[in-house]
């Protein structure tokens, strides 16, 4: 059987998170090693950790997705270093996306 690698998914959304072991299992069996979820804003860093806590086969990604800019907290840049920090396998997952204007300023790409 060929091995699989997804590198992209969000098994943490709360529309399947009660479904990601019978998902992960379903999955392995066609094939798929390893699973890369990406947490796309701080409330669901947490349960990207913990997933990848419990299946060897998650690399947990911590990021903050455009989407979720605005909903961030002032300490959300703290937060995300303390994740990687307890997370050693951890890598960025979802990115925001800067720019530095013709004055000088970084500014968020929206
Ligand atoms: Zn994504």
């Amino acid at each position: 059987m060929m091995r699989l690698f997804d590198a992209h998914c969000h098994l943490q959304d709360p529309r399947i998170f009660s479904k990601a072991q019978q998902i992960i299992k379903t999955t392995q069996d066609t094939g798929v090693v390893y699973f890369v979820v990406n947490g796309v804003c701080e409330q669901d860093w947490h349960s990207v950790k913990h997933m990848a806590e419990t299946f060897p086969c998650v690399i947990p990604c911590f990021g903050l997705h455009p989407w979720y800019v605005k909903e961030r907290s002032p300490s959300w840049f703290k937060t995300l270093r303390e994740y990687f920090d307890s997370t050693p396998s951890a890598a960025v997952g979802e990115v925001i996306v800067w720019f530095y204007d013709q004055r000088g300023a970084w500014k968020l790409k929206r």
